[in-house]
């Protein structure tokens, strides 16, 4: 072979990213503008554990027009009726999805999850390969060429940017992440015989939250929140000095049978950010990559899924009339629904003033939300 890379073929549209918001992002084109050709990069191949389990009732009517309700509800993900929290008190208060018209939710295995929207998108058209990430982009005549971890690389007319809060591709274009806070969830993987707890299980403690919520084949994912530092000094990420932690929450513990050793861990920056800007001529960014938010709103997966079918309104205006219109309203969309995020969030942190004194909880009352 001569030292030239071989190419795919060109596409319409390159999705780096196959996360929710690349996969929705990926369906919505095939449903929209189906004359557009689509190809997905995912650098995985949705073999490791991925956080954000809790999936709220919201999120059906997007699967579903995203034609993706059916293939969803036959994986019979864990229903969940209710979430537990303990915020602002001791006590353990319980708001019940029947007082949600969206009805309940669900606790996901996320690398199912989202290896099920990928295939998915290929059932619909979409070119999928998985474990080729996206490394190297630059302009060509218009548009774009990317280069591919494989070696290989593709010409694309117009490029998203699913690459979750890396936001690698649009950072390469120059765009720049603002970011609000520096939170950081530490969870931790247990087996539990009888899968016990249906709800999902919030608690407010000094050095931040924990969240609990059981997965599907008896298994507990237990996660302590708080800021990078903060973890840093407890030295959060040692077993020993976790489980302790978890011994002097009061709801959470109980989850978690005595002697029970993890099976797995992770750590993954959960911080709030926005990218500036959101989109260019040629290309936009999705979900994560273009706004993240705590997950204290379990708002993740939903936001993403919604972003992926704006953004294939905007791309096929773009693509199909020359229209750049679509374009702006999509990054006015990103602005504005994460300014309505950080105000809901300084509320919600502003409720719980028992550890008013300590770092974490004194940091988010003087953080500047709204002051990007
Ligand atoms: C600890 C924690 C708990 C959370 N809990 C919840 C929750 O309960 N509910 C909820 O709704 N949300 C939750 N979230 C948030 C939620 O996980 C995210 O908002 C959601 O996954 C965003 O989807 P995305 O597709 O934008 O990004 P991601 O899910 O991050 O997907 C990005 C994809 O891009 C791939 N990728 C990265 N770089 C490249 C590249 N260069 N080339 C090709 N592929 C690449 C990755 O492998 C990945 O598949 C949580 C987040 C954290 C950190």
């Amino acid at each position: 072979m001569s030292g030239q890379a071989k190419a795919y073929r060109t596409v319409d549209v390159a999705i780096a990213g196959g996360g929710p918001a690349g996969c929705a992002t990926a369906l919505a084109l095939r449903r929209h503008a189906p004359s557009l050709s689509v190809a997905l990069f995912e650098k995985s191949q949705y073999e490791s554990l991925r956080p954000g389990e809790v999936l709220p009732g919201l999120a059906r009517g997007l699967l579903d027009h995203l034609g993706v309700w059916t293939a969803f509800e036959a994986q019979r993900y864990r229903p969940v009726f209710a979430t537990a929290v303990s915020w602002g008190s001791a006590a353990l208060d319980e708001n019940h999805s029947i007082y949600s018209a969206r009805g309940h939710g669900w606790h996901l295995d996320r690398s199912a999850f989202d290896a099920l929207l990928a295939a998915q998108a290929r059932v619909r058209g979409v070119e999928v390969f998985a474990g080729a990430g996206l490394t190297t982009i630059e302009e060509r005549d218009g548009g774009w060429r990317l280069g591919l971890s494989d070696g290989k690389s593709l010409d694309a007319r117009f490029v998203v940017d699913a690459t979750g809060r890396s936001a690698s591709v649009a950072r390469q274009l120059g765009a720049r992440m603002l970011v609000l806070d520096s939170l950081i969830g530490f969870a931790r993987y247990f087996r539990v015989p009888d899968g016990r707890e249906p709800r999902t299980v919030i608690e407010a403690r000094p050095e931040g939250w924990w969240y609990a919520a059981a997965l599907g084949g008896e298994h507990v994912a237990i996660v302590a929140m708080t800021d990078h530092d903060i973890a840093r000094q407890l030295q959060l990420e040692r077993e020993g000095t976790w489980q302790e932690m978890l011994s002097r929450t009061e709801w959470v513990r109980r989850l978690v049978p005595a002697g029970a050793a993890a099976h797995a861990e992770m750590a993954r920056a959960a911080g709030s950010a926005r990218l500036e800007p959101a989109c260019g001529d040629a290309w936009l960014a999705v979900g994560d990559a273009a706004s993240a938010y705590d997950p204290l709103s379990s708002q993740g997966i939903v936001k993403a899924l919604r972003s992926g079918i704006f953004a294939a309104y905007a791309i096929a205006e773009r693509l199909e009339s020359g229209l750049q219109t679509g374009l702006d309203r999509y990054s006015q969309f990103v602005r504005q629904s994460y300014q309505a995020y950080e105000q809901a969030y300084g509320k919600f942190y502003a409720l719980e003033q028992r550890w008013a004194d300590q770092p974490f909880w004194k940091r988010r009352k003087h953080l500047s939300w709204g002051m990007l």
